[in-house]
């Protein structure tokens, strides 16, 4: 084992938001050591696949979209410091029966903050955009500011820019474990020790494992994706086919153009309900897997239910709300903590980045993320 290294701050876990928040502090001038245990960027966690949808209309709950305006003008920002485009609109669609929480959660946060938005029926978004055929009497939301973005390509560029600042980041190093003192905290890895005065953990569908406080509330659950290739591939382009959110009697399905890949790429929020250990888990997706996959697709984008291009496993890592946990550690303020982005997590990476930065340097942010602190769950 080396010698002991001291740090301002030591980051676990460089995905989604260990990469952004490594960004934001090494910005602000701290001595940052991101560590990571498998590749950056990699297909084991929950940040791959090419796309990630972001949207302002946000039927979760209204009070995520202030953060949601900063993360598009932080996506913004990082694009144009890395020179490459990571974020497109397509505008998004969030459709339901009329009473569903997907439709009228949608439109209650439009309204609230006021976000430029159409109602149509599910008639009018077929006519509108012909590769949808949802029912004709749901309700949906148009939002113009949906899109997606590239996850991978934004994580990459979130690292590099903190390593323009100075940041280090290891992969390939994976944390041991952990202990917080009174004099700052050391860090065991495959590889070495490590001081730093303070640490985040994120950890992603590892958290609870490292982290005991939140082993309950951060629980991982496996996920497929899956790209069919469209028989029409004219209705499926960026141009014209806006992301979705689409609450059918089959479950709640999300999904995109044509993206680097050469499929529609389609979701089932919570697949088939799996809770697993990410170290042991099925890998490789099967025929199950992808059956309510094409099901869904085939009934309601028929035009895009060609062959298979791909499918991936991926992880949720659910809190008992689905909403974050933003906090600092309940037994020490000099460890802060970001998990259960309860799959809707990647498009706000960019502002969670500099709400842990602010969180760990000033104790404290301006955002506002009650709803998000860990002490909810009593
Ligand atoms: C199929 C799928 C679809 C999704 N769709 C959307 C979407 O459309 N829009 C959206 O906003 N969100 C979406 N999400 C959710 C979003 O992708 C996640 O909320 C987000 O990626 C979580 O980021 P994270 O940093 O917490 O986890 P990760 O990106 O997985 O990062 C955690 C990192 O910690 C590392 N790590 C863990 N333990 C250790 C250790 N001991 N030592 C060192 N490193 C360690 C891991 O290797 C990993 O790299 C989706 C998720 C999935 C799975």
């Amino acid at each position: 084992m080396s010698v002991a290294q001291r740090f301002d701050v030591i980051v676990v876990g460089v995905g989604a938001m260990g990469s952004a928040v490594c960004r934001h502090l090494a910005k602000r001038g701290q001595r940052v050591l991101g560590l990571e245990r498998f590749d950056i960027p990699h297909a084991m966690g929950s940040s791959h696949g090419v796309t990630r949808i972001i949207r302002m209309a946000y039927f979760e709950d209204p009070s995520y979209v202030p953060l949601l305006a900063r993360s598009y003008q932080l996506w913004r920002d990082l694009e144009a410091e890395a020179g490459e485009r990571l974020l497109v609109i397509t505008g998004g669609i969030d459709a339901a029966p009329e009473d569903h929480l997907v439709f009228q959660g949608s439109l209650a946060s439009c309204r609230l903050h006021d976000l430029d938005h159409e109602v149509l029926t599910g008639a009018e978004v077929g006519e509108r955009f012909p590769g949808y055929r949802l029912p004709e009497n749901h309700m949906a939301v148009l939002q113009p500011d949906g899109g997606y973005l590239l996850s991978e390509r934004c994580l990459v560029a979130h690292v590099a820019a903190a390593q323009s600042d100075g940041a280090e980041i290891h992969a390939r190093e994976q944390v041991l474990g952990w202990d917080a003192g009174d004099s700052g905290v050391v860090v065991r890895t495959t590889r070495s020790e490590y001081r730093a005065d303070r640490l985040v953990i994120t950890a992603g569908p590892w958290s609870g494992g490292l982290v005991e406080a939140i082993r309950d509330l951060a629980v991982p659950e496996r996920q497929v994706l899956a790209w069919f290739q469209p028989i029409r591939p004219e209705l499926f382009t960026r141009d014209r086919f806006p992301i979705f959110n689409v609450e059918v009697t089959e479950g709640h399905f999300y999904g995109f153009p044509v993206e680097t890949i050469p499929g529609f790429k389609v979701g089932l929020y919570h697949h088939l309900l799996e809770e697993v250990d990410p170290d042991h888990m099925a890998r490789e997706p099967n025929p199950a897997d992808e059956a309510p996959l094409r099901e869904f697709t085939k009934r309601y984008f028929p035009d895009a239910a060609g062959p298979t291009m791909t499918l991936k496993t991926c992880l949720f890592t659910n809190s008992p709300d689905e909403h974050f946990i933003i906090d600092h550690h309940p037994d020490s303020d000099r460890i802060v903590l970001a998990a259960g982005f309860s799959g809707h997590g990647f498009k706000f990476s960019s502002v969670v980045g500099e709400i842990l930065a602010d969180l760990s340097i000033d104790g404290e942010t301006s955002h506002d993320i009650g709803l998000l602190r860990l002490d909810r769950f009593g």
